[in-house]
């Protein structure tokens, strides 16, 4: 038998960037019976949700609700309005953008991956990977395609890999300005629900996410958020497709249905984590969240460290990159704070494996749990030999303790 009871006294402290710690209300939600996905029940179930992730998308437009991880959300995102051998741009902020330009390759897509062009001397070998989508060239690239060859733009929001966000309205800004129908596709699986996020307003066309994250559901559902015209290209589109096709899904869920048997027991979580983050306001989630990450940034700052984002326009109110000196292994670090306090932490994926480290601030996270993981860092870059400056966790204090709120409500 799978032994899970393996923590020491305490609770495990789950810093990475998801899955983020699962509430103790929505796992109670979970423990549910499971209904018959054919009932009426299910049905009143099914309406809940799909009318409250709209809600939290910010679109008046369909969702779609997978039971399955972001990947899967990324690939039915292609596969539902592109057409084998279909250009596309991308822009490589991070591990995870590399993965969704790798996979529009598997998928017989012709993908171009932009890159931010400047140097950087902390990270020379992945300077783009401290910045955030540049639309200015993806403006100028979309000028060059009068023939409108490139049929969709692909950026990540939030990139997990990183602690960098995008300017999603200013992409959009770019595509209009270069007068290019190309279809914008934005990953936010890790964005939705503690960045802010306007899928109607910017004008996205079709938006990927997660349930692991933001919404502080466990793994196992993602979602597009669709437009019109994204719609209507899965109507010409010729991509193979199947368990991922929008149309079934869409017509069964106008009565709360699915074509298939969906994850009825993350469902209840969903229905339960969207009554959580309207009860305290999506604006006020997305005013803790950054809060939590100027609180974490001051921190690093005060260790003496560089924050893995350059470019404070994008920091990430969802996670922080700790970018480590060369020559310190970042793994030692992580391996240093498992074992002797009990917590995780993000690794460094893809061209910064052993170069960072990243820190989760997310979902169901406040003052005093980040004043003990930044207590746990602190302990673990001392025990990795790390020289600090001074003590970030105080610096993260008095960042928290100048700008407390008030939490009672009511
Ligand atoms: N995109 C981003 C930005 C992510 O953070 C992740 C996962 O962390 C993914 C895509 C892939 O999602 P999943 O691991 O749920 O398949």
């Amino acid at each position: 038998m799978l032994n899970l009871n393996f923590h020491p006294a305490g609770r495990h402290f789950l810093q990475i960037p998801g899955p983020s710690p699962v509430p103790d209300r929505l796992l109670r939600a979970m423990s549910y019976p499971t209904i018959d996905h054919r009932g009426p029940e299910f049905g009143a179930l099914g309406r809940q949700v799909l009318a409250g992730i709209r809600r939290i998308f910010r679109t008046q437009h369909p969702v779609v609700i997978y039971p399955a991880s972001g990947t899967g959300a990324w690939e039915a995102a292609l596969a539902n309005t592109l057409s084998p051998g279909d250009a596309v741009l991308m822009f490589e902020t991070g591990h995870f953008a590399t993965l969704w330009n790798r996979m529009a390759l598997r998928l017989g897509l012709q993908p171009e991956f932009l890159r931010y062009e400047g140097t950087d001397p902390h990270l020379p070998e992945a300077p783009g990977w401290r910045h955030g989508v540049q639309a200015g060239q993806i403006e100028e690239r979309l000028r060059r395609d009068p023939q409108h060859a490139i049929k969709a733009v692909c950026v990540v929001h939030n990139e997990t890999s990183t602690g960098v966000t995008s300017d999603i309205a200013a992409v959009r800004r770019a595509i209009d300005a270069a007068g290019h129908p190309a279809l914008l596709m934005v990953d936010t699986i890790s964005g939705l629900a503690s960045a802010d996020y306007r899928h109607d307003e910017w004008g996205v066309d079709v938006t990927v996410s997660g349930s692991q994250k933001g919404l502080m559901l466990p793994p196992g559902i993602s979602f597009n958020a669709l437009s019109p015209k994204a719609v209507a290209a899965s109507k010409t589109a010729t991509l193979p497709r199947s368990f991922w096709a929008w149309d079934e899904i869409i017509e069964m869920n106008r009565t709360g249905y699915w074509p298939y048997t969906p994850n009825t027991n993350l469902l209840y979580a969903l229905s339960e984590a969207i009554a959580m983050i309207e009860a305290e306001g999506l604006e006020q989630v997305f005013a803790r969240h950054q809060r939590l990450a100027a609180a974490c940034r001051a921190a690093v700052q005060a260790w003496g460290l560089e924050v893995q984002c350059a470019d404070p326009a994008v920091y990430s109110p969802v996670l922080t990159g700790v970018l480590l000196p060369q020559g310190v292994d970042a793994d030692k670090v992580r391996e240093a704070v498992y074992r002797h306090f009990n917590m995780s932490l993000g690794a460094g994926l893809g061209k910064v494996k052993g170069r960072m480290f990243r820190i989760g601030h997310l979902g169901e996270c406040n003052d005093l749990s980040l004043v003990a993981a930044l207590g746990g860092c602190e302990m673990g870059l001392k025990l990795a030999g790390v020289r600090l400056r001074e003590s970030g966790t105080l610096a993260a204090l008095e960042h928290l303790g100048r700008t407390a709120a008030r939490q009672d409500r009511g």
